[in-house]
């Protein structure tokens, strides 16, 4: 099968068509999408709109929750939890069903999805190093796992007794190992590069893509001043931080 994973969309219509552009043309049989749909972003209907539109297999992000309402909102920091409470009023009820219904954690017998970590997946812990990546990998049944929630991209692979953290372009899977894959940001990445990230897995082949791609990022931030979302949330996405 081949998978083309997207996370943390955040409401990024300009980051988003541009990412379904790239990955359209990549033959990819299933999408998967790892959690926060929505929030910080100016656009979180037509994302919803569009991302559905793909056929995805989704999983719930914090943000995801706490626009629903699922979510204390003292979890975010004051410029978050601006843009979770503009996004509850954004929402229309069907965006409302959808969002409320996308569960924690999804699997097959080839790949596991999750926003945070699968240690409690509704408290959303991160996974930032080897070290947080222990408790998630004891409850991981597939050789592959996809999340997101750090907007980092990269790889951790466990080994006989150790985890390491690689970030490369392109990576042969191996066979019997283990891998916790971040496949970084659609609509926020947090990595110094503000292209718009995401990856393809072929599970036949085992190799997994890290991908970039541009997109009108002077749009999407015209979007979020104009809609009176904090100034910082359009500033940090030329930044790509
Ligand atoms: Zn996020």
């Amino acid at each position: 099968m081949r998978y083309g994973i997207l996370s943390d969309t955040h409401s990024n219509l300009e980051a988003l068509e541009a990412v379904l552009g790239a990955v359209a043309k990549e033959k990819v049989e299933q999408l998967l999408v790892a959690g926060d749909l929505v929030g910080y972003g100016a656009d979180p209907c037509e994302c919803l709109k569009r991302l559905q539109g793909a056929g995805p297999v989704a999983v719930c992000g914090n943000h995801d929750c706490a626009a629903v309402g699922k979510m204390d909102l003292d979890w975010f920091n004051p410029r978050a939890r601006l843009a979770v409470e503009w996004t509850m009023e954004a929402l229309g009820p069907s965006d409302r069903t959808y969002l409320s219904g996308l569960s924690f954690v999804w699997k097959n017998e080839e790949v596991t999805l999750v926003h945070g970590s699968l240690h409690e997946p509704d408290q959303f812990h991160y996974i930032f190093d080897p070290a947080s990546s222990r408790a998630s990998f004891d409850l991981q049944e597939t050789p592959v796992a996809f999340f997101g929630h750090t907007h980092v991209p990269g790889l951790f692979a466990l080994g006989e007794s150790s985890v390491s953290f690689q970030r490369p372009a392109t990576v042969q899977l191996e066979r019997g190992r283990r891998y916790l894959v971040n496949a970084g940001s659609v609509g926020q990445p947090r990595d110094g590069d503000p292209r718009a990230g995401f990856c393809l897995y072929d599970s036949e082949s085992r190799l997994l893509e890290f991908h970039r791609v541009s997109y009108d990022v002077q749009a999407a931030q015209k979007k979020i001043r104009q809609a009176g979302l904090p100034e910082f949330l359009a500033d940090r996405l030329a930044l790509g931080y």
